[in-house]
Parts: C-alpha cells; sequence; structure tokens
C-alpha cells in the first residue's frame, strides 16, 4: 500500500467508532494498532459505565460529548443487541459537606440539560438498595452499563464490512507532512520500517496521543498537550450475592476523579474502584495493601463489608489533560489546521466519559472533516 485516504492511528473505542462512522461516508480508512488486537489498553480497562453528563461543566465538550454520546450509545445498543443496562446511579452522602456538594451536582445538571435527577425520599433508600446507607441520595435514571468489548467487536466488524483495513502489531513511530499529504513511518514486528503516504490522519493514540502530535511537528509543552497518566485500580467482591445491588452506588466525586463507586457487571459481578494516583508509567500491576483503603472508603456507605470480601481485579491509566495540580481540563478533538496541519485530528486527553462519548466524538470528526469532501 502507497497511499491511503484516512488513516487512525489506534484501535481504542475512539478510532473504532471513528472508523466505524467514517466508513459510512469515506472510502479508504487504514487503521493501524501497535497492539495484537483492538481495545488492548483503556478501551478495556474501565467502569464500562454510560454516564449521563451530570460532573462536567456547562458547554464543554465533556459535558456536550457525553450528553450526546449516551443517546447514541442507547440507541445503537438497542439496535444491534449490544449487551447494555440502563440501571441508573444513586449518589450516596454520608455527611453534610457531601450533601452540599450532590446538591451541587443535580444544578451542575440541571445546567447541562439533565433535569431528570432527583433526592429519593425517606425510606425510598433502602427499597432500592437495602444493603447502602446515607444521609441523602440522589437518583440519576440516566446511567447504564454496556459491554464494551462487544462494543468494540461491534465497530470492528462493521468497519470491515465497510472496507476499513485494520493493520495490527504494527506502531507508528514518524509523521512527516509533504505539501498537501503526510508520510508515515511504522514499525512492523520484525523490526522493519515501512513507509506510506495519507490525506488525513487522525491522532487517538489515548495515552501515546502526545507523543504522536509530537511527531507531527507540534510542541506538547507550548500547547499544553502532555498527557499525564492517572493510574485506577479495581477490586472485585468475591461472592458478590452476598450484596444485592441494584444501581451503580457513587460518592460524591473529587476534583480528579469520580470516587470508588460500586458497579454491578453484565454478569452479576460486583465492581469497586476505580482509586486514582497520578504515575510516571505505564504499569497495570495492582497493589494488594490498597485492599484496605477501598473496603474503608466503600463501607462509608456498604453495610457489612468486610475486607476479606475483596480480590484484586483490572486497572486502568486515565489519560488526562489535567496535571496534579491544575483543575479541570477538558477534551481536545480538534483539526489542527491552524498549526499549518491541514488535515490532522488531534483527539487528547480522552478520559472518562470517554467510552460514553465514542460515537459523539466520532460524529464531530466527520463534521471537522466536512471541508475535504470535495478535496
Ligand atoms: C480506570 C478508568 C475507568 C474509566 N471508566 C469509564 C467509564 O465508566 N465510562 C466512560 O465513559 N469512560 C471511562 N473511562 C474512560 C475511557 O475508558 C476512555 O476515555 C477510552 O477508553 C479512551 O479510548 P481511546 O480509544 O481514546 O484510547 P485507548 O483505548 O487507550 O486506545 C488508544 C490506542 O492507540 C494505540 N496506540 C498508541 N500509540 C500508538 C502508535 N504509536 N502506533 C499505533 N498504535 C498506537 C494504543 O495501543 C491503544 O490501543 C475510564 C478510564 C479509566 C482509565
Amino acid at each position: 500500500m502507497d497511499k491511503t485516504n484516512i488513516t487512525i492511528i489506534g484501535a481504542g473505542i475512539c478510532g473504532l467508532a471513528t472508523s466505524f462512522i467514517l466508513s459510512q461516508k469515506y472510502k479508504d480508512i487504514f487503521v493501524v494498532e501497535q497492539r495484537d488486537s483492538f481495545g488492548r489498553e483503556t478501551s478495556s480497562r474501565n467502569s464500562e459505565v454510560i454516564h449521563a453528563g451530570i460532573y462536567y461543566p456547562k458547554n464543554s465538550l465533556k459535558a456536550n460529548l457525553c450528553i450526546k454520546g449516551k443517546t447514541l450509545l442507547y440507541d445503537l445498543c438497542k439496535k444491534h443487541n449490544i449487551p447494555h443496562q440502563q440501571l441508573g446511579k444513586i449518589l450516596v452522602a454520608c455527611d453534610n459537606a457531601e450533601e452540599k456538594t450532590i446538591e451541587g451536582i443535580q444544578r451542575n445538571a440541571a445546567e447541562n440539560g439533565v433535569n431528570n435527577l432527583r433526592f429519593l425520599k425517606k425510606g425510598e433508600l433502602d427499597t432500592l438498595e437495602p444493603d447502602i446507607k446515607a444521609q441523602k441520595a440522589l437518583l440519576c435514571p440516566d446511567t447504564g452499563i454496556v459491554d464494551s468489548h462487544k462494543l468494540m467487536h461491534f465497530f470492528s466488524e462493521k468497519s470491515k464490512n465497510n472496507n476499513v483495513e485494520f493493520a495490527y502489531s504494527i506502531k507508528v513511530i514518524n509523521i512527516t507532512k509533504k505539501d498537501s499529504e503526510y508520510e508515515i513511518t511504522v514499525k512492523e514486528p520484525s523490526g522493519e520500517l515501512f513507509s506510506f503516504k495519507t490525506n488525513i490522519i487522525i491522532n487517538a493514540g489515548g495515552f501515546y496521543a502526545d507523543e504522536i502530535a509530537s511527531m507531527a511537528g507540534i510542541d506538547i509543552e507550548k500547547n499544553k498537550y502532555k498527557i499525564h497518566y492517572s493510574k485506577g485500580q479495581y477490586f472485585r467482591i468475591s461472592h458478590p450475592k452476598k450484596f444485592k445491588i441494584n444501581h451503580l452506588i457513587y460518592p460524591p466525586p473529587s476534583t480528579t476523579d469520580l470516587g470508588i463507586h460500586i458497579t454491578p457487571d453484565l454478569a452479576g459481578g460486583l465492581r469497586l474502584g476505580p482509586d486514582a494516583a497520578f504515575v510516571d508509567t505505564i504499569d497495570y500491576a495492582i497493589n494488594e495493601q490498597d485492599k484496605e483503603k477501598f473496603a474503608t472508603s466503600v463501607s462509608r456507605f456498604l453495610k457489612d463489608l468486610s475486607i476479606d470480601d475483596l480480590v484484586p481485579d483490572t486497572c486502568g491509566i486515565r489519560a488526562k489533560l489535567q496535571a496534579p495540580t491544575e483543575n479541570f481540563r477538558d477534551f481536545v478533538v480538534t483539526h489542527e489546521k491552524d498549526k499549518g496541519l491541514e488535515g490532522f485530528i488531534n483527539l487528547l486527553g480522552i478520559e472518562s466519559p470517554g467510552l460514553t462519548s465514542c460515537l459523539a466524538i466520532a460524529e464531530m470528526i466527520k463534521d471537522l472533516l466536512q471541508p475535504f469532501d470535495n478535496h
């Protein structure tokens, strides 16, 4: 292959959703992935929650893409029988300060146009969730769970049916702009290098997206594009039938993460997590010593939880633009034409709610590419 029209770097949920949407309109799409299959990084290491869009600042991309994305995702899952369940979520407050926080979340949700949150009446929490204790509880009906692997498989199969080509175990190592096109150099598993040309690049490289942007000549520090890694571990309840949990149960969020929550999964399991800690390297090992922290944190709202109920589960790494000392940073989904990179679309900082937003992100990319339609 000497040349392709569109190259998508990364076969996580964002790259796959983008290839699914774009392949309904464009021909000649190539997806390059360094791992041996799709979804080997963050997209298979998350809570699999379809978020409602209640936390993020009004008019941010995180709010808008999450709210649009959840509807697109529920519709797609229903239409194509992708396993999912709209369980709803309950935010619990265990003291006065937390009560104020969840009241603020209800106001923020309303500002974002999510108006269906309501505080549970006295006794209602006991009926809905007999194993949960809280001073006050806020119900968010839109939240759900999805089988992210089946979703990625669906995107991959549909894309292949639309003639998208996938190349696995191939790492992009260099990008050079040549007139109105790009030359991409990749490294094959044998170590051999291979180059091809492309008109359009979509950088969906997850926590390596800053490196890929830098290959194209973008100054990462100047543009505040550096990706920071925040590790999130999960513990699983070894015998989930001990508890009857019907909703997702969340504490109030912190400024960096959503708090260690209880997520029922589609297989009937119960996961606790993720926690959050900034790290320098990608390492998926779980620190068993953190079991106590998880048990203490979740015992505040889950009755009769003992440390012995927990076993280590998985771990994921958030790709955050927000540095440890910074406040909120939004997703970056942008066409880098102002940097002289016509046809280069960057996705950066696609942490949560990236899974929920994947179809809305893909639709946004389709809109960004519209000016190229007459090329
Ligand atoms: C702990 C945790 C919990 C989360 N929970 C939720 C949730 O419940 N709901 C929700 O909506 N979101 C959640 N998220 C966020 C969500 O998982 C991410 O937003 C989403 O998976 C990001 O997908 P992606 O395709 O951008 O990145 P990734 O899945 O990381 O995919 C990027 C791909 O690019 C490839 N790549 C990188 N560099 C190169 C290169 N040079 N050459 C070739 N390939 C390359 C990588 O190998 C990788 O496969 C969570 C995230 C974490 C970490």
